[in-house]
């Protein structure tokens, strides 16, 4: 089964029209199709979508980031936790030295505890994008077992870590 390399534009917002993050003025976005570049129900909502298309595309938090999960949400003591410095609500940091330990945010400090979510930023937020579909065109068998699109070029063109 082919699949496919989609480039698009798209304005996020949330469902009281806040903007959360645009490519619109920036480079547009490739993704291949069934690689989990992007959130599952802005694929499905992108999916047979021709060149050219404008669509709003609404996409429940189930189907972007998750529901939120309150038991990610944990009373650390400070000292236990590799930042230096003043530490304030908001402040956001890796929870470990890896670099796919979760981005956990700082919701409360008290004392020598702070109160950490591990919870996504956009966890429980229902996502509304604009897109337009700027390209498609079938992804290269090497597309398909990188999991990205490539440039011109190939591989090499773009910083995506999986040269060699
Ligand atoms: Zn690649």
């Amino acid at each position: 089964m082919s699949r496919n390399v989609v480039t698009f534009h798209y304005t996020l917002r949330d469902t009281r029209g806040q903007i959360i993050d645009a490519s619109v003025g920036g480079d547009p976005v490739s993704f291949v199709e069934g690689a989990g570049q992007i959130v599952e129900g802005l694929e499905e909502g992108l999916r047979g979508l021709a060149v050219g298309t404008k669509a709003h595309i609404g996409v429940p938090a189930a189907k972007a980031y998750g529901e939120r999960d309150e038991t990610q949400v944990q009373r650390v003591l400070r000292a236990l936790l590799p930042i230096e410095g003043e530490v304030k609500p908001g402040d956001q940091f890796r929870a470990g030295s890896d670099a796919f330990a979760p981005i956990v945010t700082v919701v409360g400090v008290e004392g020598e505890e702070l109160l950490l979510d591990a919870n996504h930023p956009l966890a429980g937020v229902d996502l509304e994008f604009e897109v337009e579909v700027l390209g498609v065109r079938e992804a290269t068998k090497e597309e398909c077992e990188h999991g990205h699109a490539h440039g011109e070029g190939g591989c090499g063109n773009h910083d995506c870590g999986c040269r060699g």
